[in-house]
């Protein structure tokens, strides 16, 4: 797993970017991102204040290890807009000749001659919402593709880029375990570089949402939603992905550095409407409002700008600055996320010895259980740890930092 070493990130500045594009044909049943229908959009506008932001923020920008655009659908806008924020950012900022460039797509926005200028501009991982290839599961979602378009889009991506991943959700409404995992076979087959697994979450306020928690709408059970991940981790290990993260699995050497940098709580900088960035310790986000990004980003010349981001923003901003005990909680909580586990060279050495396997009940249980692993310094999950990642997680943050409280 060379990629999963990012140890030698630049610490000063975020090399990480993340462009956000709150654009899409229209909204899916089961999704909270924040996003708007396209149609009737100046996008011409908000691309421009985007490359406003960048140039804004170039004090919180290192040399960039990655570039992320993520939506919404960044696929909608089409490929000229995408690449001219590319082009944008490598005349502005240093960007490394070996850096991850994404561009999230779904399959009802894309084409082979998009593919190939995106892959032609230097974009070189496509990350493609397919879910499922089952029609009336698609249809549960809300979303615009059926399972042959999802195929064919499929197809297209693999023709153009050689690393790319397939985004899958299960526990969907009339999901079977067979659905499921046919749907699974069938991505296998594609070997894509990296496919990722996410078990769906019922939002409150969306309508598939809604209709799940009010009993309107069928989801398989607790102990089926279990069997369909035990399936996944099996199914697509034994086809050699690794499973490097609780709902992540890629090829030797495929894993995303944009998702690595997260989970190792790197640096990175969130541009654009409702984008979340978390620079020197501070967690901020944008505010998640298209109309008035674009207004305060393009009030006027850069100098009026950055007054506008700081009279505009700052008010509806939502900035953290993370104290001692929240760090200690995503430092963990993070990286017991992954494979890798949690270096408990990460933590302070007064923890050391709680998390040690003979000095607490608590983690030697877990171990007992078959829960969790020591591998040299490192603490991690196993599968069966993963499964149930939020109460481990969980019960291991509690053991470690109350006593932090106690005088
Ligand atoms: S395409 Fe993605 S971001 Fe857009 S509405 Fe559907 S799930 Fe949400």
């Amino acid at each position: 797993m060379g990629n999963m070493n990012l140890d030698d990130m630049d610490e000063e500045k975020a090399g990480f970017l993340y462009v956000h594009i709150p654009y899409c044909l229209r909204k899916c049943a089961y999704c909270d991102f924040y996003s708007i229908p396209l149609s009737g959009e100046d996008v011409t506008a908000y691309v421009e204040a985007l490359k406003r932001e960048m140039l804004l923020r170039r004090g919180e920008i290192g040399t960039i290890r990655s570039v992320y655009i993520g939506g919404g659908t960044p696929t909608a806008i089409g490929e000229m807009h995408l690449l001219s924020l590319l082009d944008f950012a490598a005349r502005n900022f240093s960007i490394r000749a070996d850096a991850e460039i994404t561009v999230e797509a779904n399959p009802s926005t894309i084409d082979g001659p998009m593919l190939k200028t995106l892959a032609g501009g230097g974009v070189n991982r496509l990350s493609l919402g397919v879910q499922s290839l089952v029609d009336s599961e698609l249809a549960a979602l809300g979303r615009l593709h059926n399972g042959n378009d999802a195929r064919i889009a499929m197809n297209r991506v693999g023709k153009h880029f050689d690393n790319y991943s397939v985004d899958l959700i299960y526990a969907l409404p009339g999901q079977t375990t067979e659905s499921w995992e046919s749907t699974l076979r069938e991505i296998a087959a594609l070997a894509p570089p990296h496919v990722s697994a996410y078990e769906l979450t019922p939002e409150r306020g969306t309508p598939l949402g809604e209709a799940i928690l009010s009993g309107r709408a069928d989801i398989p059970s607790e102990d089926t939603v279990v069997s369909m991940y035990c399936l996944a981790v099996d199914f697509l290990e034994g086809k050699s992905y690794g499973h490097y993260e609780i709902s992540n699995y890629a090829l030797p050497g495929r894993e995303c550095l944009h998702n690595l940098n997260y989970w190792q709580r790197g640096q990175y900088v969130g541009i654009g409407a409702a984008a979340h960035s978390f620079v020197d310790e501070t967690r901020s986000a944008n505010p998640g409002d298209v109309a008035g990004y674009r207004r305060a980003l393009n009030s006027g010349k850069i100098g009026s700008a950055m007054e506008a981001l700081e009279e505009a923003l700052p008010v509806s901003r939502d900035i953290t600055r993370i104290g001692e005990t929240e760090r200690i909680e995503e430092i963990v909580f993070l990286a017991l996320r992954t494979s890798a586990g949690l270096s408990l060279k990460r933590l302070d050495k007064r923890f050391h010895k709680r998390l040690l396997a003979a000095g607490s009940p608590v983690i030697a249980d877990m171990v007992e259980e078959g829960l969790i692993r020591f591998d040299g310094d490192r603490l991690s999950l196993t599968n069966k740890g993963m499964l149930l990642s939020n109460q481990v997680i969980v019960g291991i943050i509690r053991m470690l930092l109350p006593p932090l409280s106690e005088p």
